[in-house]
């Protein structure tokens, strides 16, 4: 592992700026994937800004949104009174990711920051990595491909996003406020994620030294339900292979909203619009859920190890759409 300087700062605009005065440091959090990509010989920035210390720890509800400090644990958020009650979604999809161990330690801002596991990413002795080494090929493509995208995949890479949380708050339009030296500014999530095949090396339109200081996340109207169905090969400690985020506001048997987020299929966190599209306004039944599912997997790019994935994300959206709305066969 190459020596570094380590730095922590203590106020916001502190650590911008000691981030911005040196082009190749990183900031550190929980550094629960940031150190692991350090030991690996992966990343190997010559300076870490320890953001800790930052005060940036509260979760507060303000009106119909609830603002989620950047350094905010996924056990803190998983245990928060508001989420309990109004965001079953979110508090799914973090109890349902990593260990204990983990969530303790990482934050809400470094999830949505997390980089991919894709094993040739990891190996600094592969060579071809778009990712990695831009312009250097895919080593996935024709390689062992399982845990990879088929959204938002291509020959570039298929690279797959694997926070859970982010499938959560995409289908819930949050939104991540970033600081920097110049500007703050307020990114909708939706937004916020670029896919793989476009820019293999470029993962989000956060720029060098802007620090995420906070998501807002917009609780959905009174009635809705929500829940994310997470399905892996063993139950617990184990990224998603598909997983669906689904949110639903049904009467009188009609789906009047529908929100849906797609992880373990996407190069980003996937909302699944055309899933929205057809559910809303149709009757809450097997059938609109199944055509939903359709649509929503249409556009898949897959590679050889990749193909199942299809089939698997639809049955995990339907079989998440009938647990929410109640429809069970
Ligand atoms: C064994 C294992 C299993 C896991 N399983 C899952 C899982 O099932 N589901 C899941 O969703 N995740 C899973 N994870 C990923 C885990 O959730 C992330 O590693 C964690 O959330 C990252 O948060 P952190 O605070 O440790 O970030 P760090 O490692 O400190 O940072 C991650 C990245 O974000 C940057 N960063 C951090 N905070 C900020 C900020 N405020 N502003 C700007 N940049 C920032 C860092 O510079 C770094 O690039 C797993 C991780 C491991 C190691
Ligand atoms: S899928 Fe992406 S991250 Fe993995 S080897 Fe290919 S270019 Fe690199």
């Amino acid at each position: 592992m190459r020596t570094f300087d380590y730095v922590r700062a203590t106020d916001t605009r502190e650590a911008v700026r000691l981030l911005a005065d040196d082009p190749e440091a990183a900031c550190l959090a929980g550094g629960t994937t940031q150190l692991d990509l350090m030991k690996d010989g992966v990343l190997e920035p010559p300076r870490l800004i320890d953001i800790t210390r930052l005060p940036l720890h509260g979760v507060e509800r303000r009106g119909d949104s609830l603002h989620v400090g950047a350094l905010v644990t996924m056990e803190e958020l998983a245990a928060d009174a508001t989420v309990a009650e109004r965001l079953p979604v979110v508090r799914e999809a973090l109890l349902l990711g990593a260990s204990v161990q983990l969530r303790n330690m990482a934050t809400i801002g470094g999830n949505l920051l997390q980089r991919t596991r894709c094993r040739y990413f990891r190996d600094p002795t592969v060579p071809e990595c778009n990712k990695r080494a831009p312009g250097s090929g895919c080593a996935a493509v024709r390689g062992v491909a399982r845990m990879h995208a088929v959204l938002g995949a291509g020959e570039r890479c298929i690279a797959l996003h694997a926070s859970d949380l982010a499938v959560a708050l995409v289908a819930l339009d949050a939104v991540v406020h970033v600081q920097g030296p110049e500007r703050s500014r307020g990114i909708p999530l939706t937004e916020f994620y670029l896919t793989a095949d476009d820019s293999p090396e470029r993962e989000n339109v956060l720029e060098h030294a802007e620090l995420i200081t906070e998501v807002e996340i917009p609780l959905p109207p009174p009635d809705t339900r929500s829940g994310y169905l997470k399905v892996r090969d063993r139950t617990s400690y184990e990224f998603a292979l598909t997983s669906a985020a689904v949110l639903l506001l049904v009467a009188g048997g009609t789906i009047r909203r529908a929100r849906v987020g797609l992880g373990g299929v996407g190069t980003k966190p996937w909302r699944a619009y055309e899933a929205e599209h057809v559910l809303t306004g149709a009757p809450a039944t097997t059938a609109t859920f199944l055509d939903a599912a359709e649509a929503t997997m249409r556009d898949a790019w897959t590679v050889p190890g990749t193909e199942f994935k299809v089939p698997l994300a639809r049955r995990t959206l339907v079989r998440e759409l009938q647990t929410v709305s109640g429809v069970i066969p």
